[in-house]
């Protein structure tokens, strides 16, 4: 029997590896739906080549070609895939927030998840993780370090005293504050190790990307803050390790490669051979370099361990104002280092609500959006 699957964000960096994975593994998988955003020219390619029975645009389009596929649009369309129980799992790979309604939707339809937009996690992790408990319905870490951590756990948890995670450092690890400040946003977006889309790689530069994913494994794996740690490795071999209780430390280690992780969760529990391209040599990486994360030069990180350690709508708040931020960056609105004050502006402005319902996520949500984008005005 097929698994079958459907993508929400398949013309995207996750979207487009993942289509290489299920490419090797024809005989495991079969495709429902391929959802993007704007880029109906490579959704075309894509259609043609796996024949999804459901398509999905952000916006109505006359040079989609759906090849008989229905045709599906916005968050309604996005909506009937995730909520249509015919599939098997969902690969969330959508960028920002768009991604926690789809989830949203699959978990109340008993279907399993392949996560990788992260910020489903920091919006609303409290919710998204009991009601996916309530549902028995599997969230399974698409992001490498999540999916290192829950490679080495392997239903283990309990056992588990600390997890690491690695943190290649970004383009700006050996900078100055002083040179982080003027970075241009081209600068910001020539990650030394990942090649990803445009918000995460922001991220990765501010080191809000280690941030978020504290948070995120805060809630996948229900782990204490102060068992989380942040270890800069930038060679990006090491993917993320965990700590036993008895001070033996477990690591995942491989080639910097997000086939792997997307692999993992979407064939979850099978490990078979797909796409396996290189194997990783210790010979040939000479060096596994490990340093203490700077959180003075990088203070994104050191807020996402406060609103974390916060919880309730903190990470909701700090999630919102750090998108627009780094929407504003890459328009040339602020620069790079203006991510950090305004997130943190507008994160010390916010009442924090102890334990929001949907509703109440959702609307902090917009209101903090429109109050960071007032800033910018
Ligand atoms: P990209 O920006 O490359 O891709 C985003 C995808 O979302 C695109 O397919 C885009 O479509 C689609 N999209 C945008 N708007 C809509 C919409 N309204 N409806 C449906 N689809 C839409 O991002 P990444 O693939 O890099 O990242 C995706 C998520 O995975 C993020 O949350 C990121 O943090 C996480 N992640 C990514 C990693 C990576 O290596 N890239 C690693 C770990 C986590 P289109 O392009 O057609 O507009
Ligand atoms: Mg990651």
């Amino acid at each position: 029997m097929k698994k079958k699957i459907s993508i929400i964000g398949s013309t995207g960096s996750i979207g487009t590896q993942s289509l290489e994975v299920i490419e090797k593994l024809q005989d495991k998988f079969e495709i429902i739906a391929l959802a993007g955003g704007s880029n109906v020219e490579l959704l075309n390619k894509q259609i043609e080549k796996f024949r999804p029975k459901y398509v999905c645009l952000g916006k109505e389009n006359s040079e989609l070609n759906t090849q008989g596929a229905k045709a599906l649009y916005g968050d309604e369309g996005l909506q009937e895939i995730c909520s249509n129980k015919e599939n098997d799992i969902i690969l969330v790979a959508v960028s920002g927030k768009i991604g926690l309604k789809p989830t949203l939707s699959a978990i109340a339809n008993g279907i399993d998840i392949a996560l990788a937009n992260k910020e489903t996690l920091v919006m609303a992790g409290d919710i998204v993780m009991k009601k996916a408990k309530e549902a028995g319905v599997k969230i399974l870490p698409v992001d490498s370090e999540h999916s290192a951590i829950f490679q080495c756990i392997h239903g283990e948890l309990e056992k588990v005293d600390n997890l690491i995670i690695t943190a290649s450092g970004g383009p700006f690890l050996h900078k100055s504050i002083d040179e982080i400040k003027h970075a241009t946003v081209e600068q910001a977006l020539a990650h030394p190790r990942w090649n990803m889309g445009k918000k995460i790689t922001v991220d990765s530069a501010t080191l809000m990307n280690k941030g978020l994913e504290i948070i995120e494994a805060h809630h996948l794996f229900g782990m204490d803050y102060n068992h989380i740690k942040v270890v800069v490795h930038p060679q990006s071999y090491v993917h993320s390790a965990v700590e036993w209780k008895d001070g033996s430390i477990m690591a995942q280690i491989g080639v910097p490669s997000m086939h792997i992780p997307i692999q993992y969760a979407i064939c979850y529990p099978d490990r078979p051979e797909g796409i396996k391209s290189r194997s990783f040599s210790f010979a040939d990486a000479v060096k596994f370099d490990f340093l203490k994360p700077d959180f003075e030069k990088f203070p994104c990180m050191a807020l996402a361990y406060e609103a974390g350690r916060t919880g309730g709508s903190a990470t909701t708040c700090m999630n919102a104002a750090n998108e627009e931020a780094v929407y504003a960056f890459l328009n040339g609105k602020i620069t790079l280092y203006d991510i950090y004050t305004t997130v943190e502006k507008i994160y010390r402005q916010h009442k924090v609500v102890k334990n929001p319902d949907i509703d109440e996520i959702f609307a902090i949500d917009k209101e903090i959006r429109e109050k960071t984008k007032e800033l910018f005005k």
